[in-house]
């Protein structure tokens, strides 16, 4: 063999050596990425039944292992993942919403969430949960959350007979809110009174008892609240009217109230029973009933258009 062949001969082979390197490395690589895929959650929910969209989605907000996990051990549901994208998701309902979306197959996505997240999914009165104290004016008082019996809301202090009814009594806090928006309500030609405020726990058994005694449970319950779950009881609600303007049947339609939708918020009030919300309150619409909160709640609330009862589940409850 010739020196010329040999040098072609050791050519060739460190040629079909190198290709042989390339193709090899490139093989190995995606071998590599395909098995680094498998290890992923993305693909585990592909693996599962959900598609690439809604895999990356379930990956995107839930991030933590624990979680994955515990999507890919239950069933594929698509719902979950329509779920997780409204705004006032909360992890720990999950089952609740499934459960109730599952038993009321028309309710929408959104309004399955607000109901499980202020335990409409539950009975009145059938959880009874104590409910905190120290939060101060953001007490919640409802047919869910009780407050203790011994409970006394500070600095009780009566409201001028400039602005309310004789022998009405707030927080000094909500007074002093409740006096500003007054005057302000005042500038605009509207006058604005008081007509009942707080009751301590013994005038509103006597309240409860006396509708119970003449008019059966079923239909106490549906006027008043059970001792311990009234908010007047706190001290920061106020039934609020326009002088000369006092019914219950046309608060509604009157300007002082169109007034307070717009305003009460600047003062630290919120609308507590608005209308077409009984499916969260679990009170029928109360144009003249204001609960103060303090301003920058109010205001939070007055622009995402939630009830006390969504703001407490989503925004003091759920980061506690
Ligand atoms: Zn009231």
């Amino acid at each position: 063999m010739s020196k010329l062949k040999l040098k072609k001969k050791v050519m060739y082979r460190g040629i079909v050596v190198l290709i042989i390197l390339i193709v090899g490395s490139i093989l190995g690589l995606n071998f590599y990425n395909d098995y680094q895929y498998r290890q992923t959650y993305e693909y585990k929910l592909i693996e599962h039944g959900y598609n690439l969209e809604e895999a990356k989605k379930l990956v995107d907000f839930y991030k933590e292992d624990e979680i994955l996990n515990s999507i890919l051990l239950r069933e594929k549901n698509t719902t979950i993942v329509e779920l997780i994208q409204e705004k006032y998701y909360i992890h720990k309902n999950l089952e609740r919403y499934l459960k109730y979306k599952d038993k009321n197959k028309d309710t929408t996505i959104k309004d399955v969430i607000a109901i499980v997240n202020v335990n409409r999914d539950y009975e009145f009165y059938e959880q009874d949960i104590p409910t905190d104290t120290s939060l101060g004016i953001l007490i919640n008082v409802n047919k869910y959350y009780t407050l203790p019996d011994d409970f006394e809301p500070i600095d009780i202090s009566d409201i001028s007979i400039r602005y309310s009814y004789n022998g009405n009594k707030m927080t000094k806090e909500a007074n002093d809110a409740y006096v500003s928006m007054w005057n302000s309500a005042k500038n605009e030609g509207l006058t604005l009174i008081v007509n009942s405020s707080y009751r301590d726990l013994a005038t509103q058994e006597r309240v409860y008892n006396n509708i119970k005694a003449s008019s059966g449970m079923k239909e106490a319950d549906k006027v008043a609240a059970r001792p311990g779950h009234s908010e007047h009881q706190t001290g920061l609600a106020i039934d609020v009217f326009e002088v000369g303007n006092q019914a219950t049947s046309t608060f509604k339609d009157s300007p002082a109230y169109t007034w307070l939708k717009n305003n009460a918020h600047l003062y630290g009030f919120i609308e507590r029973y608005p209308e077409d919300k009984e499916y969260l309150t679990g009170y029928s619409f109360e144009s003249w009933h204001w609960r103060y909160v303090g301003i920058e709640v109010a205001t939070k609330m007055y622009e995402e258009n939630i009830t006390f009862d969504e703001y407490y589940a989503y925004y003091i409850e759920n980061q506690a």
